[in-house]
C-alpha cells in the first residue's frame, strides 16, 4: 500500500487525502494548525461553489434543501454550460490561465460537487447570489449555489466539518500542529516529508497549504510594500511554507505572483482565529451606491457586472488610494439592504447632508458633494453612467434621499494567486514543463489559473477538483511505480 503525505489540512488537503484514501493508500495529513485551525481558509469562505450544469435536474440531484422563501415547485435554471465556464475563467484572466486547468476544472466541477455532498457536504438554493422566486417560480442564475448551514455568509466550517469527520472514520491519519518542513527528494524521486520531529517515508507528497498571504515578507517581496500591512480575511497559517518546499524540490513556479484576490473590509474588523468562529463579513455593497477615495474623488467602476464577479478587485482598487482607504457611500434607496445583506456587523456613519457626511468622515466636503452630484447628474435610466470617468455600469441610481450613510473601507487580504506550477492530474511540474516524480500540489499552492481577477466560487471548486485529483494520481502512480 502506498504511504502518501498530504500537507495542510485546509479543503486541498482535505480532498486530496481523502480521495488517496478511497484510491487505497495510507495517508497522513499533516497541519501546520492546531485541530481549531482545521479547513484553512475554507473555513471562513462563503461556500460559494462555482460549477457546471445542465439545467434544474443536475442542481436538485444534489440538493432539495431550500433556504426561507426560496421554495418553488418550478425551478428555471439556464445552463451554466463548461464551455460558459472556462470561457468566464480565461475572460477573468485576460485569457492568462492555463487553459488545460481551465478546462479540468469546468469538467470535473459538477462531479466533484456530488462527491463533496456524497462525503456529508449540505447544499442548498439560496438567495446570496441571486437566486429569486417570481410568481411560484425559482429562477437560479447560471452558476453557484450554497452550503446549506449557518447564518449569514460565512458558512465554509460546514463544508468542512463533514470532510473532516468523513477523514476521520476512513482513517486518515491527522497530525496536528506538525508543519510540512521540506520535501526531501532522493535523486528523481520524492521519498518522504520533512517535519520538526523528523522525516516521515512516502511515496509521494502532495503540497496543499495554501497560499503566501499570511507571511508579511512574501508579501513584501511579491505583491510590493504597500501590502506589507494588510487585513487577512482568512488563515494565519498560510505562510507559503509549502510553495518553497516545492519549489526547493524542482517544481517551477506559476501564475502571477503580484496579485492576489482582495475585497472590501471594515477597518476595525478583527482577523479571524479559530475555525468556527464566523469571520467579519465583507463590505460587498459596493455596487449600490460609489466609493470615493479620502479625497471625495470616485475611483473605480462600482458596478462592472455582479458583485460576486468583481468584489475580488475591489480590495487592490483600494490599496491604490491615498492612505489606502476608501468610503462606501449610500443614500435611504439603498442603506437598508446594505446594512442587511452586504455589511455584516459593520457600523456605518450617517448623516443628514453630503456636507454633514464628509465633515464625519474626514473627507473635503466640496469634494464629496461635486462627486455624488456629478455621479446623480449622470445616471441613467437603463442603470448604467453617462459622461463620467469612471463609469457605472450597472446599478447606477441617484445617490439624493438623505440620510446619506459611509462605510469606511480598506484592503482585506483573501489569497495570493501565484505558486506551484501544476498539470490538471495535480502533478508538479519542473520550470521545463517535466513532473517531478512524486511531487503533486493543488488549491492556493497553485498557480496558473486566477491572474487579476475572479470569479466567486471558482477557487473552492478548484481546492476540491485539484485536490481530489492530486491525491488519486499521487497514488495511481505510487502503485505504478511499484
Ligand atoms: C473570507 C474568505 C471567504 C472566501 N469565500 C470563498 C467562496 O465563497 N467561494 C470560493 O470559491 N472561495 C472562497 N474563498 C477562497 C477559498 O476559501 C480558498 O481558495 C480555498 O479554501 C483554499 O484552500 P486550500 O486548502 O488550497 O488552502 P488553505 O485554505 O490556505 O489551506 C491550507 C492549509 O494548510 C495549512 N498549512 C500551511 N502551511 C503548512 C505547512 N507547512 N504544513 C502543513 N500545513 C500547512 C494551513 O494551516 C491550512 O489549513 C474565500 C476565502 C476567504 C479567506
Amino acid at each position: 500500500m502506498p504511504n502518501i503525505v498530504v500537507a495542510g489540512a485546509g479543503l486541498t488537503g482535505l480532498a486530496a487525502a481523502i480521495s488517496a484514501r478511497e484510491a487505497g493508500a495510507d495517508v497522513v495529513l499533516l497541519e501546520k494548525g492546531s485541530r481549531a485551525d482545521v479547513g484553512g481558509n475554507a473555513a471562513f469562505s462563503g461556500g460559494l461553489f462555482l460549477f457546471c450544469y445542465d439545467g434544474a435536474e443536475d442542481l436538485t440531484s444534489i440538493t432539495q434543501d431550500f433556504e426561507p422563501g426560496m421554495h418553488a415547485e418550478e425551478i428555471v435554471a439556464p445552463p451554466y454550460t463548461r464551455e460558459a465556464y472556462a470561457a468566464e475563467l480565461t475572460a477573468m484572466s485576460d485569457g492568462q490561465a492555463d487553459p488545460k486547468l481551465v478546462a479540468a476544472l469546468a469538467e470535473r466541477s459538477l462531479d466533484t460537487v456530488r462527491w463533496l455532498s456524497e462525503k456529508g457536504v449540505r447544499f442548498t438554493f439560496n438567495r446570496t447570489v441571486g437566486a429569486q422566486v417570481r410568481d411560484g417560480v425559482l429562477h437560479i442564475p447560471p452558476g453557484q449555489i450554497l452550503t446549506s448551514t449557518g447564518e449569514g455568509m460565512s458558512r465554509g466550517f460546514e463544508v468542512i466539518k463533514p470532510l473532516l469527520r468523513y477523514a476521520e472514520q476512513i482513517v486518515v491519519e491527522l497530525r496536528w500542529s506538525t508543519p510540512l518542513v521540506d520535501v526531501v527528494r532522493e535523486g528523481e524521486r520524492v521519498t518522504g516529508a520533512r517535519t520538526p520531529d523528523g522525516v516521515l517515508p512516502a511515496d509521494a507528497v502532495v503540497i496543499a497549504s495554501g497560499g503566501f498571504q499570511a507571511s508579511r515578507e512574501s508579501r513584501l517581496r511579491h505583491l510590493g510594500p504597500q501590502w506589507e500591512e494588510v487585513k487577512l480575511r482568512g488563515t494565519r497559517q498560510a505562510t507559503g511554507d509549502g510553495i518553497a518546499a516545492a519549489l526547493r524540490a524542482g517544481a517551477g513556479p506559476a501564475g502571477v505572483w503580484s496579485s492576489c484576490h482582495s475585497a472590501a473590509v471594515d477597518p476595525t474588523m478583527p482577523a479571524p482565529e479559530r475555525s468556527e468562529a464566523s469571520p467579519p463579513f465583507p463590505l460587498h455593497g459596493f455596487w449600490l451606491g460609489v466609493l470615493v477615495n479620502r479625497d471625495g474623488e470616485r475611483f473605480v467602476d462600482e458596478g462592472p457586472g455582479p458583485w460576486v464577479k468583481n468584489y475580488s478587485k475591489m480590495g487592490k482598487a483600494i490599496m491604490g488610494q491615498p492612505g489606502r482607504e476608501a468610503y462606501e457611500i449610500f443614500d435611504q434607496r439603498t442603506a437598508a439592504r446594505v446594512a442587511d445583506e452586504f455589511a455584516g456587523a459593520a457600523v456605518p456613519v450617517s448623516a443628514p447632508t453630503l456636507p454633514a457626511l464628509a465633515e464625519c468622515i474626514g473627507v473635503p466636503a466640496e469634494a464629496l458633494v461635486r462627486a455624488v452630484e456629478e455621479f446623480n447628474r449622470a445616471c441613467r435610466e437603463d442603470g448604467s453612467t453617462h459622461g463620467i470617468e469612471p463609469a457605472k455600469s450597472h446599478w447606477a441610481v441617484p445617490l439624493d434621499r438623505p440620510p446619506f450613510v459611509a462605510y469606511h473601507a480598506v484592503a482585506g487580504l483573501t489569497f495570493t494567486f501565484g505558486g506551484v506550477q501544476i498539470d490538471p492530474d495535480g502533478r508538479a511540474l519542473a520550470s521545463d514543463g517535466a513532473p517531478v516524480p512524486g511531487l503533486y500540489a493543488a488549491g492556493e499552492a497553485t498557480g496558473g489559473l486566477f491572474y487579476g481577477d475572479y470569479p466567486g466560487g471558482a477557487a473552492l471548486m478548484r481546492a476540491a477538483v485539484f485536490g481530489r485529483s492530486a491525491g488519486r494520481t499521487a497514488v495511481t502512480e505510487a502503485l505504478q511505480r511499484g
